[in-house]
């Protein structure tokens, strides 16, 4: 594993070796995932994403991909780490008031169990575009907590697929939302939140961001292979009078954002 910084430090590089084991009968590390209906385990291996946001949403999808094997994981966020995100977020006390991008990626080299590239770029995502410290990716997938950010990904990142994920005020509810291009942007389904300030310490909690990091997670796989998925919209709802629901968001012939 290599940490290398730049000399502005906005950048943090790891790099994990595959976990084999030390006899020569054990099976591989991603033995369980082979044996799924459709797992190409060798595209995850392949595959590059860029992860924005690096809060309780960015930590478990984070932990999913670098589990399951991801190629590259590069992850923006300009924020540094305070005592109440070790509550729900993956980080420790050794990582308080640091830049969270460069944290988390060295907290998730850890868990890494394949040969990945992790990267943590303590920027914006706006910033890292315009000074071009913005990696090339396969997939988008954003976590932020704000609209103008969410609008942003939508336009500059159209030309592939952005996931998109938040969760409610009350953090028993959250949505996940694929854009891919040629379809619904996250304006023809979200129109109405664009210019809406962004919410400030509002609660949360860690369960509902487990929840959505791992349907992030496979809505990845859906996306790099042939597991399956009828929907690009789904919510999930833990209090009981709503029910969680699947949806094909269609492009909206109104949109004013694609
Ligand atoms: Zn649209």
């Amino acid at each position: 594993m290599t940490d290398i910084f730049t000399s502005s430090k906005t950048l943090v590089i790891y790099e994990t070796e595959k976990i084999t084991g030390t006899h020569c009968n054990e099976h591989d590390v991603h033995n369980r995932h082979s044996l799924l209906k459709g797992f190409n385990q060798r595209a995850l291996e392949k595959t590059r994403i860029n992860l924005i946001g690096a809060g309780g949403l960015g930590s478990e999808t984070g932990i999913a991909l670098v589990r399951k094997g991801i190629g590259e994981l590069n992850i923006y966020d300009s924020d540094r780490v305070d005592i109440t995100n070790l509550s729900r977020q993956h980080y420790f006390r050794k990582d308080l008031y640091k830049p969270k991008a460069g944290q988390l990626s060295e907290n998730l080299s850890q868990m890494a169990t394949g040969k990945s590239i992790i990267r943590g770029v303590s920027l914006m995502i706006q910033e890292a575009v315009d000074q071009k410290k913005c990696f090339d990716s396969d997939i988008v997938i954003v976590g932020v907590d704000n609209s103008e950010t969410r609008f942003y990904c939508s336009e500059k990142f159209k030309d592939k697929p952005v996931i998109f994920t938040a969760v409610n005020p009350e953090a028993d509810s959250g949505y996940v939302f694929v854009q891919e291009k040629g379809g619904a942007c996250f304006g023809c389904l979200f129109g109405d939140q664009n210019g809406r300030p962004a919410r400030k310490c509002a609660g949360a909690t860690i369960d509902i961001n487990k929840v959505m990091g791992g349907i992030v997670s496979y809505a990845v796989d859906t996306l790099i292979m042939r597991r399956q998925r009828d929907w690009n919209f789904k919510q999930v709802h833990f209090h009981g009078p709503f029910i969680d629901f699947n949806k094909k968001i269609l492009k909206e012939p109104e949109c004013r954002f694609c």
